[in-house]
Order: structure tokens, then sequence, then C-alpha cells
């Protein structure tokens, strides 16, 4: 399947293509329709597969750029996966002007975090105990999330973030699209998707033997 064959805007479609993006990699198109018509998703392919590209589409399509507040929020469990996550939207939003994307990730600083945040942003790209931080601190509203990303949630819990997580989501509104992604699926990812997620939707590309 192509991208362009999906409903997505003519200039988006243009845009993918000049990435290199013409057809879609198998778990996007697994996941894409259904994500694209607000379905919450748990989706578990290895790496590799082109993820990122699959939760960030949606992302784009239903950002609203001249709302200026947080509308997306997603969580990566190290501060290289979540710039490269961030490089990667700023990519996909070429297109679209003045859509700002921030990260705030542990390792850095955490006063221009906040002086950033004065400034707002629509996306923010970042790692469990630093988006924490700032949500305690009051640095940061989350109220107007509506599309929530947990991105390679099994090495978030390997590394022992499922409370942090779950204070997060206690924060966000109900009202909001969750998607999941990851390499494995575990007990401890069915425990924390039945947690963070009302209906889901499961998709899997299953590893070749
Ligand atoms: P994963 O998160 O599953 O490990 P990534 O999202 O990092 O995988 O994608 C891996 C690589 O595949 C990236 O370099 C990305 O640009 C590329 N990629 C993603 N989707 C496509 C596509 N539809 N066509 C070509 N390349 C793609
Ligand atoms: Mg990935």
């Amino acid at each position: 399947m192509k991208f362009k064959e999906l409903k997505l805007k003519k200039e988006f479609i243009e845009n993918l293509n000049s990435l290199g993006y013409e057809n879609l990699t198998p778990i996007q198109e697994l996941s894409l329709e259904k994500s694209l018509s607000g379905s919450d998703i748990i989706a578990q392919a290895k790496t590799g597969s082109g993820k990122t590209v699959a939760f960030c589409i949606p992302m784009v399509e239903k950002l609203e750029v001249k709302r200026f507040t947080i509308q997306s929020l997603i969580l990566a469990p190290t501060r290289e996966l979540s710039n490269q996550i961030a490089n990667e939207l700023r990519k996909l939003f070429r297109h679209i002007h003045n859509v700002k994307v921030l990260t705030l990730c542990g390792g850095v600083p955490f006063k221009p975090q906040v002086a950033s945040l004065q400034h707002n942003a629509h996306i923010i790209v970042g790692t469990t105990g630093r988006v924490l931080k700032h949500i305690k601190e009051k640095n940061l509203n989350l109220e107007n999330i509506n599309y929530f990303v947990l991105d390679e949630a099994d090495k978030m819990l390997d590394m022992g973030f499922y409370d942090d997580i779950e204070q997060i989501v206690e924060v966000l509104p109900q009202n909001r699209q969750t998607l999941l992604f990851s390499a494995t699926y575990e007990r401890n990812i069915e425990n924390l998707a039945s947690k963070i997620m009302k209906n889901h939707t499961f998709v899997k590309i299953e590893n070749e033997k």
C-alpha cells in the first residue's frame, strides 16, 4: 500500500514522498487506518520496522496548529530516542509552518526547559522522569492532550518507569487517543495497557524465524 492511498492531505503526501516514504511498511499498513480513525492502538513490531512514522502520521493530521497549546505527548525511554522522534516529527511537519516540538529529557539542564515551556509548544517529546518533574512543578499543562504515545514501552518498563508513567497518565484528559509501541509484548505491557487504555486494537508483525 502507498501513502497516497491513505486519506491524508495532499501536501502531507507530497512531503512524505519527498522524505523517501512512498510505500507503507507492514506495521504502518496494519496500524495507520485504525490510528487515523482515532482508535487506541498497541503495536508490536521489531526494531527498524517504521514505528516512529506509524505513530507520527496521525499526529500530523490531528494537530490544530492555530491552537497554540500542547496537544500531543510522546514518552520515550531515553534522551537519544526522544531527540530522534522530535527530529522525525519536524521533518513530517515540514509542509506546515510554525509547529513547535519541544523535547523534555533528563540529563540536560532543567531551567532552560522551564523557559521554553513558558513560550509554549504543540508537541512534547520526553523521558518520563523529566516530564513528571515538570508536571509536579507546574511548568507543564497537559489538560489539552488528545494524542498520547508510549514508544518502546517494553524498554520503559524494563527501566522501572511504570510508576512514573502511571502518574503522568493521571493528569492527562480521559478523552484522548493512546498509542503504545513496543518491540515485545509481555505480561507487564498488558497490565500497563489495561490501565491506560479503554478499548484498544492490537496489531502485531510476527518476526520471521
Ligand atoms: P522502529 O521504531 O520500528 O525501530 P523507525 O521508526 O526508527 O523504526 O524506522 C526505521 C527506519 O525506517 C527509519 O530510518 C525510517 O526513516 C525508515 N522508514 C520508516 N517508514 C518508512 C517507509 N514507509 N518507507 C521507507 N522508509 C521508512
Ligand atoms: Mg522506534
